[in-house]
């Protein structure tokens, strides 16, 4: 018998490949549908055979992504629709806020693959990151999770990574933070006084200073780190700085 189940989760389900992880489930079992980010977390709906309705929802827990944390689920059957494709629809803003943010992922394995691969477009990028790493909660301003409501709104994809963001099958499928060489955020290292450094590659160069002793303040998505060699953080004997010292 064909039927249509709606559902909403709640937990940390954005910001985790939680949409693309549901899209190429409902994709493989044959159900049509939609899902999409809500205020509160997401809802789904799929239509179908009840068997593969409930083995669907079964899946769900079973192969969720590694990020996601499913609290609360909550779903009924209703009557057909008819629909004819499962798709990811646009967000839904409602009034209500109370989904649960991811905290920020460190690299995986494949982005440190990547990142580590000279033939990669990638390659050396320090802001590499996919649907199952990166930053999450540094970059959010607000709820429903999606690059527009991120601190990454303001650089906009090149062809490329945006070609990855919409595949379905692409692990970079909906990652907000989606960025590269081309159109994403870059790195430079500047005097404390705030000349730029030129030439110079700036994260070895950061890595030479250190080594030498200097201090170096270091820029990242939620904030400045101080960063200083191991040995001198006892013996704080002054000399020449690049950053600048907290009061
Ligand atoms: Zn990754
Ligand atoms: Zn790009």
């Amino acid at each position: 018998m064909i039927q249509r189940a709606k559902a909403a989760i709640n937990g940390i389900v954005q910001g985790v490949g939680f949409r693309p992880f549901i899209y190429q489930l409902a994709k493989k079992k044959g159900l049509g549908g939609y899902i999409a980010n809500t205020s509160t977390g997401v809802d789904i709906e799929v239509e179908g055979e009840t068997e593969e309705i409930e083995i669907f929802f079964q899946e769900i827990h079973l192969r969720k992504p590694p990020l996601a944390r499913i609290v609360h689920v909550e779903w009924q059957y209703l009557p057909p629709r008819r629909y004819r494709d499962f798709i990811i629809k646009k967000s839904q803003v409602q009034a209500q806020r109370s989904t649960l943010v991811s905290p920020d992922v460190s690299v995986c394995d494949d982005c440190l693959r990547e990142m580590n691969d000279p033939r990669d477009r990638r390659y050396r990028y320090p802001f590499i990151n996919c649907t199952n790493c990166g930053p999450r909660y540094t970059i959010i301003k607000d709820i429903p999770y999606d690059r527009d409501k991120t601190s990454m709104a303001s650089f906009s994809m090149c062809e490329r990574c945006r070609n990855e963001y919409e595949e379905p099958l692409d692990r970079r499928f909906h990652a907000q933070p989606n960025a590269c060489w081309d159109c994403g955020p870059s790195v430079y290292l500047h005097e404390y006084n705030g000349k730029p450094v030129d030439g110079a590659d700036p994260v070895s160069e950061t890595r030479e200073l250190l080594k030498s002793g200097k201090i170096v303040a270091i820029k990242g998505l939620g904030g400045f780190h101080l960063t200083q060699p191991m040995e001198r953080r006892s013996n704080d004997s002054g000399g020449e700085r690049i950053g600048r010292k907290s009061p």
